[in-house]
């Protein structure tokens, strides 16, 4: 079957509808929230965001001392390497004075090579801040999204950057639906394309090979 990204999102818009991602209030508690929910669930990085609200603020995160970041963040686990994470996250941003504006008007490629530098951020953590908290069109391409495209038919490039920049050179520059697709996606990983998934009433099913494995 042939696949079209374009035609995967608007089905999938369509049967969701707009999620209004990323789930925080201010970019700088979305980033936090990118880091805290690496290996857990969001569930627990509410509670960690909830413990952590009184501090939400770069000037009010960094006076924390290591243990005091550590204890309000413990219940997203891996709270001591979270903790040192977000204290290495705040350095770099320190270095732009914790301006995100003028981190906004950089490159996206050489935003997204200073945020890999940073020690614990990830391709999966760089672009999601890239894209929620630095409005760059960039397409998140996590094992939610290899899970569904390798189900439906889609030959998918081994490497994170190669499968990120398929997706990205076939769809228009358009922030919203990037926005909105990488949303779409784990929904409907949750909703219907699970581990053990439930066809019967996909919105894919109709251009979907049902390739498990
Ligand atoms: S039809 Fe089944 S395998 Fe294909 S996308 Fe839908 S849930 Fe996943």
């Amino acid at each position: 079957m042939v696949h079209d990204y374009q035609i995967i999102y608007e089905k999938l818009y369509r049967y969701y509808g707009p999620q209004g991602w990323w789930p925080a209030k201010t970019a700088f508690e979305m980033m936090i929230g990118a880091i805290l929910v690496q290996n857990t669930s969001w569930r627990n990085v509410e509670k960690a965001l909830s413990n952590l609200k009184p501090f939400l603020s770069p000037a009010k995160i960094e006076k924390l001392s290591f243990d005091e970041l550590a204890e309000l963040i413990r219940p997203s686990g891996f709270f001591k390497m979270k903790a040192q994470r977000i204290k290495a996250f705040m350095e770099w941003l320190k270095a732009y004075e914790y301006d995100l504006s003028q981190i906004k008007m950089k490159d996206c490629n050489e935003l997204r090579d200073e945020l890999l530098a940073v020690k614990g951020i990830g391709s999966e953590t760089a672009d999601v801040i890239l894209l929620y908290a630095f409005d760059q069109p960039v397409f998140v391409a996590d094992a939610y999204a290899r899970r569904i495209f390798f189900r439906l038919g889609i030959n998918l490039p081994k490497s994170y950057d190669s499968f990120r920049l398929e997706v990205e050179r076939a769809l228009p520059r358009d922030l919203a639906m990037f926005n909105e697709f990488h949303a779409l996606l784990v929904e409907h990983a949750k909703e219907h394309c699970k581990k053990a998934p439930i066809c019967d009433g996909c919105p894919l099913a109709s251009i979907c090979d049902r390739r498990l494995g």
